[in-house]
């Protein structure tokens, strides 16, 4: 069963001023566990964003843990028994999404889905495991433990019951490959934005760069506490404010976890946004970041190269890069 829808757009483009040349296209749709928004400014008909709708549901059955067909649940069921070989595609997003569990120290964790699965957070089942039960789940979470080989393209677990959870990583994935789709078939200027994960193609169609408002975690969705002025590139926001449970006593969770505790992550920030034309990357590292808190995540961004804009709980903005 997928996760109830619970994420609304956390990132605003705005500025869509009509142009001279062709009229907006904008289709949204629920995707992805997510509103997903396409806005193209071409005099292309209804197929090219039929095609790009098709991209999320093929890539959704490539890396969606919650589809039982997928082919990474595929692998979450047999690789603990021996190596599966998998798609070209899966094994480099796989191999990309290690390195960045490595450099981050397991910040952004790849094996993290048992502790996601124990807690449930933005599904119906949610709730506060006990203690014991984190505990016994911790050591699925080490992600030395896939083993990836990259001759026959195969991943194995060496312990059973460890399974990869693709859901930090995945809208930036998606983002990427319906950015290149568009480039491909012609388009100059769109927005891809899928639930919050923004790809600008281009610049806006008037010729100025897009403008886009950072969601402020304490205000309704639509608010925003920054803008980041860009063109031709992805920003990528998570935040401890999104996918929210709250237990019995009052306590209220999110989705974000730190696999080293087993909590939900205490962060310093609540709001990290990543800029980078890789929105693939941005996508981990702003989960990553989220996790390390405001000194750890300076450095790894500026260890990657990418711009950032943090938020900390005491209202602080921080810019990296811009
Ligand atoms: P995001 O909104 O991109 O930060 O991704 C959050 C989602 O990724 C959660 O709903 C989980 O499915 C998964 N996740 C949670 N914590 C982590 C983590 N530390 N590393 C990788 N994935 C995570
Ligand atoms: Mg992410």
């Amino acid at each position: 069963m997928r996760r109830a829808f619970s994420v609304l757009l956390i990132l605003i483009a705005f500025a869509f001023t009509s142009c001279e040349s062709n009229e907006p296209r904008t289709r949204t749709e629920l995707r992805m566990d997510t509103i997903c928004s396409i806005t193209v400014y071409t005099a292309e008909d209804e197929a090219l964003l039929d095609g790009a709708f098709d991209i999320i549901d093929e890539t959704a059955k490539i890396i969606d843990m919650y589809d039982p067909e997928s082919e990474i649940s595929y692998v979450n069921a047999n690789a603990a028994s021996h190596p599966v070989n998998v798609s070209d595609e899966l094994f480099s997003l796989l191999s990309y999404a290690y390195g960045v569990s490595e450099a981050s120290s397991g910040a952004f964790n790849i094996a993290v889905g048992p502790l996601v699965t124990l807690w449930g957070i933005g599904g119906e089942n949610a709730r506060r495991p006990s203690d014991e039960e984190i505990e016994s789940t911790l050591f699925l979470l080490d992600w030395h433990d896939i083993v990836l080989d990259k001759d026959d393209k195969s991943v194995a677990f060496l312990t059973e019951g460890m399974k990869i959870d693709l859901g930090a990583v995945g809208k930036g994935y998606v983002a990427d490959k319906i950015a290149a789709y568009l480039r491909k078939n012609g388009t100059e200027s769109a927005i891809i934005n899928l639930g919050g994960n923004v790809y600008m193609i281009g610049a806006r169609p008037d010729g100025k760069d897009w403008t886009v408002g950072l969601q402020d975690p304490n205000s309704a969705h639509g608010g925003y506490y920054t803008t980041v002025v860009c063109r031709d590139t992805s920003v990528v926001t998570s935040g401890g404010y999104e996918r929210l449970f709250t237990d019995t006593h009052g306590t209220v969770y999110h989705h974000i976890l730190d696999s080293s505790t087993g909590f939900p992550a205490v962060s310093d920030l609540i709001s990290t946004s990543i800029i980078t034309p890789d929105s693939t990357l941005a996508d981990m590292l702003s989960t990553a970041t989220f996790v390390l808190g405001s000194e750890k995540a300076v450095d790894l961004v500026n260890s990657y190269g990418v711009k950032a804009v943090f938020l900390t709980l005491s209202g602080e903005e921080i810019r990296v890069g811009i």
